[in-house]
């Protein structure tokens, strides 16, 4: 059933567009599952919960942590982790160069976006994502290495609207790259992970290439 749905959803969508399987809450036998259907890419939203997979699934794997990341639990992925997508600050970043400079690791990180109006998300905007990369501290970092952006749309049936944000996460990722282009750091910069079970389609229409999709893999939660 998981290997039908990985398969299912990998037909939709171009070769081009990775796909992210989130499998948060969901146990290890599922994420097998998925792994003996040739899928090696995961996402996990909790630092304790993609730590106790890591040490048990295959170690190739490639973990994405996609939830709100704090600064004392940097420390359990530095080591391991594929690609953080939620770095929402300067304090942050900061921390992951450090354990990054620990590990002699460079941490590979997206910067997140918030486009809507919603309270609960996390992520900069436009203005502070500019600000931040344009700090002296930001130029000051080498071990972290900034792939692109993360996002999401609103929760809403609007798909106006849905696809309007993700135009803007697009904004995003262009004014990201040309900073990055300028300071000879652009290279790396091509990730655009926005779309989830319910929209992606709607994303890769507005030029994701990063999808994180759970429910659509696993069932729901
Ligand atoms: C849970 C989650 C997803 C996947 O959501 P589904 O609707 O189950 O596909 C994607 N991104 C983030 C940040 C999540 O927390």
């Amino acid at each position: 059933m998981i290997g039908a749905n990985i398969l299912k959803i990998k037909e939709q969508i171009p070769a081009s567009v990775q796909l992210i399987a989130v499998s948060k809450t969901k146990p290890v036998e599922a994420i097998q599952e998925a792994y003996d259907a040739g899928h090696r890419a995961f996402g996990e939203n909790k630092v304790q919960e993609l730590v106790s997979k890591y040490e048990v699934l295959p170690k190739d794997i490639e973990w994405h942590l996609i939830g709100h990341l704090q600064t004392n639990k940097v420390k359990y992925i530095a080591p391991f982790v594929h690609l953080i997508h939620s770095v929402d600050s300067l304090k942050l970043l900061e921390t992951i160069d450090k354990e990054g400079r620990k590990n002699n690791r460079i941490v590979s990180c997206l910067l997140q976006f918030d486009v809507t109006n919603e309270e609960t998300k996390f992520g900069f905007t436009p203005q502070e994502g500019f600000e931040l990369l344009n700090s002296d501290a930001f130029k000051a970092f080498t071990f972290v290495r900034i792939c692109g952006i993360m996002g999401m749309a609103s929760n809403t049936d609007n798909e106006a609207q849905i696809a309007r944000e993700f135009a803007q996460l697009h904004d995003c990722f262009n004014m990201v790259k040309d900073i990055l282009d300028e300071q000879g750091k652009g290279a790396d910069c091509m990730i655009r992970s926005y779309g989830m079970s319910g929209d992606y389609q709607l994303a890769i229409k507005q030029q994701s290439n990063m999808v994180r999709v759970g429910s659509a893999i696993f069932g729901s939660r």
